[in-house]
């Protein structure tokens, strides 16, 4: 049996925190390859190794002094170094380092940094062989990610040890120059690991329990989540729930792998697992309830739209002109509203009306902003009766009212369409109704 671990930032962030991890591992001999992040923040107001790489690259590309900058990360690697009592040094490794930087090695490269460095301590710790990522984690030459080669790769190359650090975030193009995937990249990193070795569980360790059913910046104390199917996480994650890459449930998605979200700090907390599929029922018919605000909804006028063969590709195709997605589009017999990102449509707005009357010669066009859109996700809502009537129910009883709905043809989510004003009153009377009073 193997397990593949992920630490985050904040669980690497100092010396204590690496202890805890090295604890965690030690613990169980299944979790054989581990991916590092970069030390994250210690504390609220500190900063991550990541972003501190990022503006002394920023320096460095403006011909500015980057040593005392350099110095300050090195004083971060060093403080766990020296509490961990490794016989490490670093020395030739930010020699190196710097010189690229002078040579102008990219951002990503700089940023990269942050991870291989803790992966060289996270190995040294463990007494584990360290894997640069650059060798097996592989981008196209047009920087996406290259999910066969990789594959083919790593496979290979983990079949030759039997325990492994490999660090999170980064890999190379075809050209050998260091590519990263977005912020908080590390987690796909793991995902890629589980999937190569076949893992039988993907840990991803950090700061909290899981997922919980809703914000707690909205939700004083929301319940967690025990278990989630991979649909459910993408729709939540999609509106807004943060925990995990959204782009890392793909590599083991298609494998089967579950992935058991932990956290370092309590790490006998059951924490969540994300499951291709379960026949274990939700607890409170809903699994999560997540959402964001500034939506603009487009709703666009004509008389027999019904009967007009083409008219959404028509209106679908001025977004498009104008390189913007759609979130949804709920239509009538002669109405059709697309839902967009309110700060990606408001620099394009009077050429994307000109668009769609010149595109589908619509009879008028309205603008509604400041929009928020909820979604209320579940597998328990197929087979449940009334779960749409509790949610509008509740919605009335807050004085929220309700400008769109939308149920996903999956039956896995309702949307809701609020003002932007209404959004912590509709989720906290969602919450309320399903999980608090569970009426
Ligand atoms: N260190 C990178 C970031 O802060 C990647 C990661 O932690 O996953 O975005």
């Amino acid at each position: 049996m193997v397990k593949v671990v992920k630490f985050g930032g904040s669980s690497l962030a100092s010396a204590g925190q690496f202890k805890k991890a090295g604890e965690i591992i030690h613990a169980d001999a299944k979790r054989k390859y581990v991916i590092p992040s970069a030390p994250g923040k210690r504390h609220a107001k500190d900063t991550k190794v990541t972003d501190m790489l990022y503006a002394c690259y920023e320096l460095a590309e403006a011909g500015g002094e980057i040593k005392p900058g350099l110095r300050k990360i090195r004083a971060r690697y060093n403080e766990i170094i020296n509490g961990l009592k490794l016989p490490l040094n670093l020395d030739d490794e930010f020699k190196v380092i710097e010189e690229n930087f002078e040579k102008k090695a990219g951002r990503d490269y700089a940023a990269s940094r942050g991870e291989y460095l803790n992966g060289i301590i996270m190995a040294n710790y463990l007494g584990y062989e360290f894997i640069d990522a650059g060798e097996v984690i592989r981008f196209d030459s047009s920087g996406e990610f290259d999910a066969d080669t990789t594959n083919r790769i790593l496979k290979e190359r983990l079949k030759k040890t039997e325990r492994a650090v490999i660090p999170g975030f980064y890999g190379t193009k075809p050209d050998g120059s260091v590519k990263t995937f977005s912020r908080g990249g590390s987690d796909i990193t793991g995902s890629i690991v589980a999937k190569a070795c076949r893992a039988d569980l993907y840990e991803n360790w950090t700061d909290v329990s899981g997922f919980l059913v809703a914000d707690p910046r909205i939700i004083e104390n929301p319940k967690g989540i025990k278990v989630i199917t991979y649909r459910e996480l993408r729709e939540l994650s999609y509106m807004g729930a943060t925990v995990l890459h959204e782009d890392a449930i793909f590599p083991v998605r298609t494998e089967g792998i579950p992935i058991n979200i932990k956290n370092t700090n309590a790490p006998e907390d059951p924490g969540t697992f994300i499951v291709e599929s379960t026949c274990q029922k939700p607890e409170y018919t809903i699994t999560g309830i997540a959402g964001k605000k500034g939506f603009v909804a487009v709703n666009i006028e004509k008389d027999m739209m019904n009967s007009e063969i083409g008219f959404g590709r028509k209106v679908l195709a001025a977004f498009e002109e104008n390189e913007i997605s759609f979130e949804h589009v709920p239509s009538g017999i002669d109405t059709f509203t697309v839902f967009v990102h309110q700060e990606e449509f408001e620099g394009k707005e009077q050429s994307v009306l000109s668009a769609i009357h010149r595109l589908a010669e619509p009879d008028s066009i309205e603008l509604e902003a400041d929009l928020a859109l909820i979604a209320v996700v579940g597998r328990g809502m197929r087979s449940t009766r009334g779960t749409a009537g509790r949610i509008f129910s509740a919605l009335a009883h807050s004085n929220v009212n309700v400008r769109m709905i939308d149920q996903g043809s999956s039956e896995l989510n309702v949307i809701i369409g609020v003002g932007n004003d209404d959004f912590d009153i509709a989720i906290k009377a969602i919450y309320d109704i399903f999980v608090e009073t569970q009426l």
